[in-house]
């Protein structure tokens, strides 16, 4: 008996979309993946990989692709506020540092290799959801949250001097990361607060970049090079929680909910949703189970997955983004392995 295969089809080919695809591909399911974008391309993001969707790719047979693209290991990790830094701590698990230019554009490869169709420069309507159609489309853009409006920005830079192989700066206007990626090139991404009324042209999102003069920050990007190229930034992100099974649409990744990038899960989260989806849409695709039941199942594997690292981080981004907390939080880290060990492990 032949059993019929139904296509999936997945909005948005960032990294939920495209391991998704990858991982039906792999199950010898039809996928056909719409992308508003191209490849390769730059995209807002630390370009941290921790945690447990390390573990995904490994399963999925993505982390040796990866590595052989040029993923950079990371160890250690230092943080550093106005007047209080740590030494370099050991990260409790090994981080891999890849720039999402290489990154998404492998798993696009990889996916078409597997016999995925993929558009590029094709977005889809949001209302055209249904059967079959799983949203990957990537974080929800909110203007105002709390009274504060969030953006961020990240480009490449040379010539910067790293104690760790991920430095963590925090200032009363938010948080820049730095970390080695591929290419002999430094990751600096960071996340801002924009109070209502304020106006931060694209000159001062630049030295916010930089850190107040004096600052750690500004000393280790004092000779940095920039690649002009590498710049991104997004305003309107949307910090706060939200469940799948909230959501009207079967959505993966950051189209369910965005976790505050300081855990820097937010990759994990997205390959780990596209895995917890699979197995639900492979039984859908066989007639094995409905539409209406496949969605609130990979909802339901979402949540229970992803429920206590979220309330962790929304405490922790919390006290990150209060001045009054910055010194004794990093003096705090620097005293304590317990500490640091325990905010990393329950925000993955
Ligand atoms: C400042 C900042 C720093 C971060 N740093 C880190 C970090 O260090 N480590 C970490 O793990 N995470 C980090 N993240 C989070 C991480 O970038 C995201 O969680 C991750 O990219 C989510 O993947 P995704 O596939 O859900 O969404 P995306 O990667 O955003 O992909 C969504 C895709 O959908 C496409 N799309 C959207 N709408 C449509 C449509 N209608 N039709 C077709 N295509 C569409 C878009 O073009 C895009 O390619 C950071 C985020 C920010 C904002």
């Amino acid at each position: 008996m032949v059993t019929s295969v139904k296509p999936i089809i997945i909005v948005g080919g960032g990294l939920a979309g495209l391991t998704l695809g990858i991982g039906l591909r792999q199950r010898g399911v039809s996928a056909a993946l719409w992308e508003a974008g191209h490849y390769p391309r730059h995209r807002i993001c630390g370009e941290f990989i921790c945690g447990r969707g390390q573990e995904t790719l490994a399963r999925l047979g993505l982390r040796d692709l990866l590595e052989r693209a040029g993923a950079v290991g990371a160890n250690t990790a230092a943080f550093f506020s106005a007047t209080q830094s740590t030494r370099p701590l050991p990260l409790p698990s090994r981080a891999m540092c890849l720039s999402r230019f290489t990154l998404d554009a492998t798993l696009a490869e990889k996916f078409r290799e597997l016999g995925g169709e993929l558009w590029e420069g094709k977005r889809r309507s949001d209302g055209d959801a249904g059967e079959g159609v799983v949203r990957a489309t990537g974080r929800r853009l909110q203007a105002e949250e709390g009274g504060a409006r969030w953006f961020g920005m990240k480009a490449h830079a040379r010539n910067v001097p790293l104690t760790a192989d991920l430095e963590m700066h925090v200032s009363p206007r938010g948080y820049v990361g730095l970390c080695r990626v591929n290419g002999g090139m430094v990751n600096v991404c960071g996340l801002f607060r924009r109070h209502a009324g304020e106006s931060v042209g694209p000159q001062n999102r630049r030295e916010l970049l930089r850190g107040p003069t004096g600052s750690p920050l500004h000393q280790r990007l004092a000779s940095a090079e920039f690649d002009e190229n590498s710049f991104c930034a997004v305003a309107g992100l949307s910090l706060r929680p939200y469940q799948a099974v909230t959501r009207a649409d079967c959505c993966i990744g950051d189209a369910i909910t965005m976790i505050p990038p300081v855990t820097g899960n937010g990759m994990s989260m997205a390959f780990e949703s596209a895995e917890l989806a699979i197995e639900p849409l492979v039984a859908w695709s066989r007639g094995e189970i409905s539409w209406a039941e496949t969605q609130p199942q990979i909802a339901r594997r979402c949540d229970a997955a992803f429920a206590r690292r979220l309330a962790w981080a929304k405490w922790l981004q919390r006290f990150v983004l209060t001045p009054s907390l910055q010194n004794a939080l990093v003096r705090f880290a620097a005293r304590s392995d317990w500490f640091w060990r325990m905010a990393f492990e329950k925000t993955r």
